[in-house]
């Protein structure tokens, strides 16, 4: 069967074999894995005091180690050096790397926006020349695109190039802010306009071309051990050849990658998240007071269930958009393209399930390390205690790789622009949406299996979606953009469609293979999750309808949203039970 484009999971149904679930993991994937958590506990976590006072080489040099035990190069390809393995299998060492701390955002600018671009843009001579050095870690690279002036409007900054007279060089002068790794860097990956143009071009950059200039270490929240810097440029020269792919293609360039940036993240986001249960578990299974464990009193178990359901869906979002990545990147290969090609088309066509997943990815985490942090109470807040870092290096996720406000907005601007381009078709189902809203409710019992309720509130969820985007987008037109609050609103329950859906898929395929018994405490996450996403959607749609809606028309339409996001009650404490004793029996994240 056909794997869903992007974005049509919004108007069509996807069946869990579609998917591909982290139970799936071979046992190359898993060996990879316990490499790289190997590698931190060895390396990166008794370390981590060190890493955050920015010793001096001391982050080098775990770039280092982790080239040499082939880390950096696990997804690049073969005849660059590299291990060659799939997006899947990339995102797992991404995921396992994640819990890394300062180190793991390193690694991630190192290896993703530092690495990456030159690899799907580079021309044959730079990829030769750079990848298998930067796959090695012998090259560390950054990626300088944020300017003072120029943050969330990347596309506006003032760096310019010029070229020289003789033809040879491009002579580089401006300034970038906050870019990861500059204190170390090797490779700077530029963008700046030529001339007057009115877009951005790439450039590789040589740190040994002299004209680069760095200020001190930022002073941070959080991330304290990763280096973040103001890079100056002044009368800089680069060889003409070091121009990445073609003139006025940056703008090109730097959001490609900030695609694949964005489901990486997620892919960090989760691999923390996992480790910061981990420690909560750890400790309410340690912590007495008044006699018991405190994982035994209510109000810890609500913590941690909710910490295991939320990371739950991350997980199952997260490695079902990995798999239509890497099924799109294999397909596109089919049809001819060479590996790079095959994967940027691969990663632009999902590019909404990317900010989804950047956005929520960010949240869950900044969510489960907030809840650590209080399971742990005042040793949590104490720094002596291994949750107060983490709780402060969370909060950069939210900010970095686009921030949620603005991936909130690019969700609904792509969906609407593919549906504009005739690549997904909105309009007929929301028109269906419309007269069901006319006719009488359907009363009739579906398919009476475990999940079958949850199933037909995913298929409602959509069309509260298709009625309320529908509307706004009929009735505010070219308007709907400056109305960003509704947006905000449309792309929240466009967020709990996405992951609620994994969320069954996983649970569904897991009990199809292994039976119900097997999986309870799957099946408890799956009910409370869309239980409560139920909530979430409704709320927000009201929001939205209000907004825009009045008299006739917002009463259907609130009635509509009522049936649309209706589902059964269900005893959400005694399945967030069930979940917390699970995870206190195994001591560690278990799902
Ligand atoms: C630790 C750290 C590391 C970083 N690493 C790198 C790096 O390696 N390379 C690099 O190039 N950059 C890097 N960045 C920069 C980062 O990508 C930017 O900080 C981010 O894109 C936001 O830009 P800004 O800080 O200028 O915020 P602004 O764009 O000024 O935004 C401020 C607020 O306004 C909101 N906002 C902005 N525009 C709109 C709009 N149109 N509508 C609604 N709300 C809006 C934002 O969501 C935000 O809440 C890093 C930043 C940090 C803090």
């Amino acid at each position: 069967m056909k794997a869903l484009k992007g974005g049509e999971f919004l108007i069509k149904e996807t069946l869990p074999e579609q998917v591909f679930i982290p139970e799936e993991f071979d046992e190359e994937q898993k060996m990879i894995a316990e490499t790289c958590q190997s590698f931190l506990e060895q390396e990166i976590f008794p370390n981590l005091d060190r890493i955050d006072a920015l010793e001096e080489g001391l982050m080098p040099s775990l770039l280092d180690k982790a080239g040499e035990l082939g880390l950096l190069s696990i997804s690049i390809p073969e005849e660059y050096g590299g291990f060659g393995k799939d997006f899947i299998t990339g995102m797992l060492a991404n995921e396992k790397l994640g819990a890394g701390h300062s180190f793991a955002v390193a690694q991630a600018a190192h290896n993703g926006i530092g690495t990456l671009p030159i690899l799907y843009f580079g021309n044959e001579e730079q990829k030769k020349k750079y990848i298998p050095k930067l796959a090695s870690g012998e090259l560390k690279a950054s990626y300088c695109l944020t300017e003072p002036g120029a943050g969330s409007d990347a596309n506006s900054g003032k760096t310019k190039a010029t070229l020289s007279s003789d033809g040879k060089h491009w002579i580089l002068n401006g300034q970038k802010m906050w870019i990861t790794n500059a204190g170390f860097a090797d490779i700077f990956t530029v963008f700046a306009k030529i001339d007057n143009d009115e877009n951005l071009s790439a450039f590789i950059v040589e740190k040994s071309y002299g004209g680069i200039e760095l200020n001190p270490e930022e002073k941070k929240m959080g991330i304290k051990g990763s280096s973040t810097r103001q890079v100056f440029f002044t009368n800089c020269q680069i060889p003409v050849e070091n121009l990445l792919g073609q003139r006025q293609e940056g703008f090109k360039i730097a959001l490609y990658i900030l695609n694949i940036g964005r489901i990486k993240l997620a892919g960090a986001a989760l691999g923390g998240a996992k480790e910061a249960i981990h420690q909560s578990i750890k400790y309410a299974g340690e912590r007495e007071q008044f006699g018991r464990i405190i994982g035994k009193y209510g109000a810890i178990k609500y913590k941690l269930a909710e910490q295991a359901i939320r990371t739950y869906a991350l997980d199952s979002a997260l490695y079902r958009c990995s798999s239509s990545v890497q099924n799109a990147i294999e397909e596109e290969m089919e049809n001819g393209k060479n590996k790079q090609e095959a994967s940027l088309t691969g990663i632009k066509e999902y590019a909404v399930e990317a900010a989804i997943l950047k956005i929520f990815g960010s949240e869950v985490l900044d969510y489960v390390v907030d809840e650590a942090v209080q399971i742990y109470g005042g040793m949590g807040y104490s720094a002596e205690g291994p949750v107060e870092r983490a709780y402060r290096d969370s909060r950069i996720n939210r900010i970095f790789e686009g921030t949620n406000e603005i991936n909130r907005m690019l969700i609904v601007d792509m969906l609407l622009k593919k549906a504009m381009k005739g690549e997904l078709d909105l309009l007929t189902p929301a028109m269906a949406v419309t007269k069901e809203l006319m006719s009488i409710p359907d009363f009739s019992s579906t398919e009476n299996t475990t999940l079958s309720e949850e199933k037909k509130a995913l298929a409602n969820f959509k069309k509260a979606i298709l009625m309320t985007a529908g509307a706004a987008a009929q009735k505010l037109m070219a308007n709907l953009a400056k109305e960003q609050e509704i947006i905000m609103n449309i792309s929240d329950m466009i967020i709990d469609l996405y992951v609620s859906e994994s969320v069954l898929l996983r649970t569904e395929k897991l009990i199809a293979k292994n039976g119900e018994q097997a999986h309870q405490e799957q099946m408890a996450i799956t009910k409370v999750f869309i239980y409560d996403a139920a909530d979430r959607i409704a709320k927000a749609g009201k929001d939205a309808i209000n907004s825009f809606a009045e008299g006739d028309e917002q009463r259907m339409m609130l009635m509509g949203l009522k049936r649309f996001t209706k589902i059964n009650s269900i005893n959400a404490k005694e399945y967030r039970r069930t979940i917390s004793d699970k995870l206190m029996q195994n001591t560690k994240f278990c799902f």
